[in-house]
């Protein structure tokens, strides 16, 4: 499609310092790329979008997150419950009963959740598999996003442990081999694995949590196949100080030096949480460009705590934003989790804050916390950059067609803004999304997505929830 986008309110462009803004006001693209930016005349032929009173995002990167939890939003016996506890009484009980259809449904809420909030490409950290499994999980992610038209990276989870110690776990929990594991990778890569830096589908090596999903000796050669295939690798890691204390007990290490043990530090690697960390792992990190999916609102609701985002990106890590969940979040969009990331990353500064005439620098560093700039280059720009996809993420002539434009006049909550660039991010709330292209498809246009029922979606899953509800009984 050839298509002038005109009259743009205001352009963020993922990229930092003077290149954040793009005066515009228009945007020309062509065959699925931004052909030119600047002030354009329409060309004969060409069709045109009206962004008057709109901004322009690039289409948000989403790097961690678990779309089958998209049917355990809210449980109860969850809901104000740390990690550990958390992950048993939620996912753990109820993740055996997802059959196919429900895991199906789980991912078409998820995708479309995020892509209603502006999202063109998720990360999925897929854990449910487990040996002779009935369906390819795998398989129903790709076809879900693609049939929205959304970029997808499966980012393959499982393992050869389980945390949990029972000689009869229901199949769903059990652990695989690593030879089955292994070959699993293989068959996707050869399947879905697109290297090109503007990838519709990519596949990465995932085991769920390094310490508690292999073996040390397990998780080395998991490394040397992911670095021979030419995949990336992500995982969770220091999320919170359980977390610290386990690897601990285990290992006697902390969590970024035993990963480092077995080879899975790298700028093809990143962690989702990274929240609990000391200067000599923040400086680790920074050193060997190991990334960071940060997730704000799963982070906050667990009380797991506030990554140090500022510090690690001044180290050298490689910052993206995911939304996690969504069972530990109850919402998958990029819009409330860039405006949390925004306000934690403040609060996180102004707490630290000491005063002069304690021996502290006063406001100095909560005056240096995180800008509206700074977290959209990390949901656009910096999750691009983590996936290895660097013909996305940014504006500019040659990217790929993937933004978003974001109307600012049909809702009160952006109406006064002087500066309404900022305003879907730092005003909060959900801009009506006027449209989501991913390469220059529309995949959405005026806060709908074309062949998708909303409201029959909504009564897909609250079939779904009494369903797994009954078979968990
Ligand atoms: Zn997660």
């Amino acid at each position: 499609m050839n298509l002038l986008i005109r009259n743009a309110a205001a352009i963020l462009t993922g990229l930092s310092g003077a290149e954040a803004r793009h005066r515009g006001p228009d945007i020309r693209i062509r065959d699925g790329r931004i052909e030119a930016m600047g002030t354009l005349a329409p060309e004969p032929g060409e069709s045109q979008l009206d962004a008057t009173d709109c901004v322009v995002y690039p289409a948000w990167v989403n790097t961690h997150h678990h779309l089958f939890q998209s049917l355990l939003k809210g449980d109860p016996l969850g809901l104000n419950a740390t990690l550990s506890p958390w992950l048993a009484a939620t996912p753990w009980r109820l993740r055996p009963h997802l059959d196919e259809g429900m895991f199906r449904t789980a991912a078409r809420i998820g995708l479309v959740e995020l892509a209603l909030s502006g999202c063109g490409t998720v990360a999925d950290h897929n854990y449910h598999y487990w040996p002779h499994m009935p369906f390819d999980s795998s398989a129903v992610l790709f076809e879900e996003a693609q049939a929205l038209g959304l970029r997808f990276v499966l980012c393959r989870g499982g393992g050869t442990l389980s945390r949990m110690a029972s000689a009869d776990l229901p199949p769903p929990l059990r652990p695989e081999t690593l030879d089955g594991y292994l070959a699993d990778i293989e068959r996707l890569a050869a399947r879905f694995h697109d290297r090109a830096p503007d990838a519709m589908q990519r596949v990465v090596v995932a085991p769920t949590t390094p310490p508690h999903s292999m073996r040390p000796d397990e998780l080395r050669e998991t490394a040397a196949l992911a670095r021979q295939l030419g995949l990336r690798m992500h995982s969770h890691l220091s999320e919170t100080v359980a977390y610290h204390d386990a690897v601990h007990g285990q290992h006697r290490r902390k969590p970024v030096h035993f990963c480092q043990d077995v080879g899975w530090v790298g700028n093809d690697v990143w962690f989702a949480h990274l929240v609990k960390l000391d200067d000599d792992e923040i400086a680790l990190l920074g050193a060997t460009g190991t990334g960071i999916a940060h997730c704000p609102q799963s982070n906050g609701r667990l009380g797991s705590g506030i990554a140090p985002v500022r510090a690690l990106e001044a180290a050298g890590v490689p910052v993206s934003i995911g939304v996690d969940g969504a069972a530990s979040n109850e919402a998958a969009d990029m819009l409330s989790e860039t405006h949390a990331a925004w306000l934690m990353q403040r609060a996180r500064a102004g707490e630290a804050a000491v005063a002069v005439h304690r021996g502290g620098q006063g406001e100095a560093e909560a005056a240096a916390a995180a800008t509206v700039e700074d977290v959209v280059r990390w949901g656009t720009a910096g999750g691009a950059r983590v996936l290895g996809l660097p013909a996305i993420g940014t504006l500019a002539s040659g990217q790929a067609a993937d933004l978003a434009v974001y109307r600012l006049d049909d809702d009160p909550r952006y109406f006064g803004l002087h500066d309404p660039a900022i305003g879907p991010v730092a005003s909060g709330g959900r801009a009506t999304l006027e449209a989501l292209l991913v390469g220059g498809r529309e995949v959405v246009r005026r806060g709908r997505l074309p062949g998708v029922d909303v409201p029959a979606l909504g009564r897909q899953a609250r079939q779904a929830v009494q369903q797994l509800l009954a078979a968990a009984a």
